[in-house]
């Protein structure tokens, strides 16, 4: 399960709908409740798929890891990633996938519908390693 703070949850919606009809992403920091991820604060990333930002996102790694320092700093860990799909569901795609990398990690997606945020779904990166990834469904609860 994935806990966010309303506050939270509403920022990153918010970003989807500011950034459309292109993607939004960003990173979910927080630390690990028991079998919870709690997510205490997001941060914004810019989309550097210029080829195609209304349906590709990419986070720099430079600010993946400038992200991540100053976090630990803070006792925040990075616990997932966001998204947006402009007009799509919230669902993820077979690159969602691919691209996907943190295992234990939370994938959040949101649909974003003619610039109003709709659906806002988790998915859980399970598996041990690149070869037998997966995305499991996972509960949102607002805290
Ligand atoms: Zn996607």
């Amino acid at each position: 399960m994935l806990k966010v703070n309303r506050k939270e949850y509403d920022a990153l919606r918010g970003h989807g709908e500011e950034t459309y009809p292109h993607e939004c992403c960003g990173v979910l920091l927080g630390r690990m409740d028991g079998d919870e991820r709690l997510v205490t604060s997001i941060v914004r990333c810019g989309n550097t798929r210029a080829d195609s930002p209304h349906n590709r996102y990419n986070i720099d790694p430079r600010e993946l890891v400038r992200i991540q320092r100053e976090g630990r700093d803070r006792g925040e860990d990075i616990v997932g990633f966001y998204h947006s799909h402009p007009d799509h569901p919230a669902r993820w795609s077979p690159t969602d996938l691919a691209e996907a990398h943190w295992i234990g990690c939370s994938y959040v997606i949101t649909s974003i519908t003619k610039g109003k945020a709709e659906t806002t779904n988790s998915f859980e990166l399970c598996g041990s390693d690149e070869n037998d990834k997966r995305f499991a469904d996972e509960k949102i609860e607002l805290a």
